[in-house]
């Protein structure tokens, strides 16, 4: 991203025609000043085509007002689409300045989209007779998907609470994008410097590497540096033996967003929870949480309680099992010490040590064997197996970072069906976590006609190993790399015909189930011995050590679970509450909903409110956390049909899940087609099992 010149309206790349391999978007020439007035002029365009839509003489039918619809916006999409995707992964002080500028003119366009009052009678017509128009099963699933868009959108409320609706709507998206921006400027600032041997105690190479390689990115000439990104914030409270500098580290860590000044999240988070209390209240709801729910599998907030309080004493009672491993090895550690507390920036510390004594695995014996690059082709060879997927490495393709790796994506015919772009490395310029986004959706209703090709990307947040030396995954972050990468299948596979049905737009608590699910063949005994290879000596992973993992595969997972569902907890009950109850100081409610809730000390949480983007820094899952569990049921239930059928690659139950699960999209309804691949709906069993935790407490 260039700055220099002010381009005019006329040479806008992003308002041209992309004449570039793909039709990707020409990134070399896009800058920041094209943005705002590119997006304004995208908006209009957007709302002449609706306006056109609504005023057809002609009466409505499914193809001139649905589908026409759904081949609306493919210019916005495709500007907000490259926006987007750069504020995430590669921003900059100017690019937020134009997201904040941005944040309530977008919001008002997408409100004046959905209360276009012209247009939504058309709509409202024909889903009034929706039995009597003949439609496939896919167009009418599209009718009804549309209309609900526009009733939750507002469309039908009276024309003073529309436009209390739409002031609502664009205040959410400012602080929304004031949460995120506060969270990457405390992740960003904040690093821990390792001067001397005696700060690096306990540091296992392939970490010092990577903290070596921080502190250069950062300008540091010498010494170490520890950053929030949890690929070095994870394995440094791991492995560190300086009790002091784990608890610096953590603090830093469970305090992002919780500061007096420029950049408090405790006043955006409130006041994003009375708009949203307010927003379910125009819709005649309770509260955000009741809003929130009535588009989902679950339905209900007793639904998704239901699973936790399933989940709950059974995690509870494996991390009292826990802890009482942990202290063993504490008093063997230092007999004659009084043995210590165990607090929450010493549990990663001592369970690393409990794995190494009892299961005799640590994370840096098998680090060697996940080099990046082998664990990227384990997931190409993998999605070549089951689905008849190649990748081919495009290295001409113009991308936004030179870190970003292209590839052309074929089916078993040899036809080019998507392009795959994956941005692997952390840089102070991108968003923590792990994501999947696209730069266009598949569809085969193209305005004029045709098909679109879907462009998906995968962004992760992996240290950059040494200069000369590959960089090396943890078990765990080879696990996100295929979960993002399961992900981009859903929009790769996508086989449908309208573009709001396509791909990964589906109902929320279904959305990881194709992402969770792709895990499972990582930790496959066959995929291990074909990818987890030596980096050095090209050695296939020993059996034994493949053994350990297993045996392995169940600890600590008391922990991941509480910590898991404290977050799942407090998402639900702090969007239940109604308007009069959001609390003044939401990190004092959040204490208090813990210790109702029975979490134990030393523990902690995944993500506290303070921080937790997924439920405020966009409303996607808001109310929402929940869901990864919710398809965890799916994907233990779904993995089982694999080894019923007594393959990881059987063809039969494959084809099964490309057909119903990531290439159908929303086409289907979600409960529906999970039976359709596995012959009968989920049990929960098998999540149970998987997580170690049905045995007794
Ligand atoms: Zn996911």
């Amino acid at each position: 991203m260039d700055q220099r010149a002010t381009p005019t309206l006329s040479a806008n790349p992003l308002l041209e025609d992309w004449d570039t391999p793909y039709g990707l978007p020409p990134f070399a020439a896009i800058r920041t000043e094209h943005f705002v007035p590119a997006l304004r002029a995208a908006m209009q365009a957007n709302r002449d085509e609706l306006d056109a839509i609504a005023a057809q003489p002609a009466a409505p039918s499914f193809d001139n007002t649905v589908a026409a619809f759904d081949r609306c916006a493919r210019q916005l999409a495709r500007i907000e689409s490259v926006f987007y995707n750069l504020t995430a992964s590669h921003t900059s002080p100017e690019l937020q300045a134009v997201q904040m500028e941005m944040a309530a003119p977008l919001s008002a366009h997408y409100s004046a989209v959905f209360m276009h009052a012209g247009l939504f009678r058309r709509i409202d017509a024909l889903h009034a007779r929706r039995d009597a128009l003949g439609l496939t099963a896919e167009q009418r699933r599209l009718l009804e998907r549309t209309h609900l868009d526009f009733v939750r959108s507002g469309a039908k409320l009276a024309p003073e609470a529309q436009a209390r609706y739409a002031q609502v709507m664009e205040r959410l998206a400012e602080l929304t994008t004031q949460f995120g921006q506060n969270v990457l400027h405390d992740e960003s600032s904040f690093q821990l410097v390792l001067r001397d041997e005696a700060d690096l105690a306990g540091l296992p190479g392939f970490l010092r590497d990577a903290a070596r390689q921080a502190a250069s990115d950062r300008g540091l000439d010498a010494g170490w540096v520890i950053t929030l990104s949890r690929s070095l914030i994870v394995p440094f409270l791991t492995f560190s033996e300086r009790r002091d500098l784990r608890e610096k580290a953590w603090r830093a860590w469970v305090g992002r967003g919780e500061h007096a000044g420029e950049h408090d999240n405790r006043k955006v988070a409130r006041e994003i929870l009375l708009l949203r209390s307010e927003q379910a209240a125009l819709h005649g709801h309770a509260c955000y949480a009741d809003y929130a729910l009535t588009d989902t599998m679950a339905g209900t907030r007793g639904a998704v309680h239901k699973l936790l309080d399933e989940v709950w004493p059974r995690a509870l009672a494996a991390l009292q099992r826990e802890r009482a491993e942990l202290q063993q090895v504490m008093r063997e550690a230092a007999p004659g010490v009084a043995a210590q507390t165990i607090e929450a920036w010493d549990w990663r510390y001592w369970a690393e040590k409990v794995r190494q004594q009892r299961y005799a695995l640590d994370d840096a014996q098998l680090k060697p064997y996940f080099a990046l690059p082998q664990v990227v082709q384990a997931a190409f060879d993998c999605a070549g197996r089951l689905f008849g997927l190649s990748f081919t490495p495009r290295e001409d393709l113009p991308v936004y970072h030179p870190d970003v790796k292209a590839y052309e994506v074929r089916n078993a015919a040899g036809a080019v069906v998507a392009v795959f772009l994956q941005d692997n490395f952390a840089r102070a310029s991108k968003r923590s976590g792990a994501w999947m986004s696209t730069l266009r959706l598949q569809s085969r209703n193209e305005p004029g006609g045709g098909s679109a090709m879907a462009v998906v990307l995968n962004n992760n947040n992996f240290a950059r190993g040494a200069p000369g030396a590959p960089t090396l995954l943890s078990l765990e972050d080879a696990r996100t790399l295929f979960h993002e990468f399961g992900h981009g299948l859903h929009g790769m596979l996508s086989d449908v015909t309208y573009e709001r049905l396509s791909g990964t737009q589906v109902l929320k608590d279904f959305v990881e189930l194709p992402s969770q699910l792709f895990e499972h063949w990582i930790t496959e005994p066959e995929v291990l011995k074909r990818h987890a290879r030596h980096w050095q000596t090209g050695e296939p992973i020993p059996d034994a050590l493949i053994e350990r993992m297993h045996a392995a595969r169940r600890f600590n997972q008391g922990y991941e679970t509480v910590r898991y569902c404290a977050s799942a907890y407090t998402d639900m009950l702090v969007h239940s509450l109604p308007h009069e109850r959001v609390p003044a100081d939401l990190a004092a409610w959040e204490d208090e909903a813990l210790r109702r809730l029975g979490l134990p000390g030393g523990v902690g949480m995944n993500h506290r409110l303070v921080h937790f983007q997924h439920l405020f820094a966009g409303s996607g899952y808001a109310a929402g956390y929940y869901v990864y569990l919710w398809a965890e049921v799916l994907d233990a239930d779904g993995f089982e049909a694999f080894r019923e059928a007594g393959s990881p690659f059987d063809a039969r139950v494959a084809e099964a899940l490309r057909r119903f699960v990531y290439a159908s999209g929303n086409s289907l309804e979600p409960g529906a087609a999970y039976a359709a691949f596995r012959g009968r709906g989920p049990t929960v069993e098998p999540l149970l099992r998987k997580r170690g935790l049905l045995e007794p407490a």
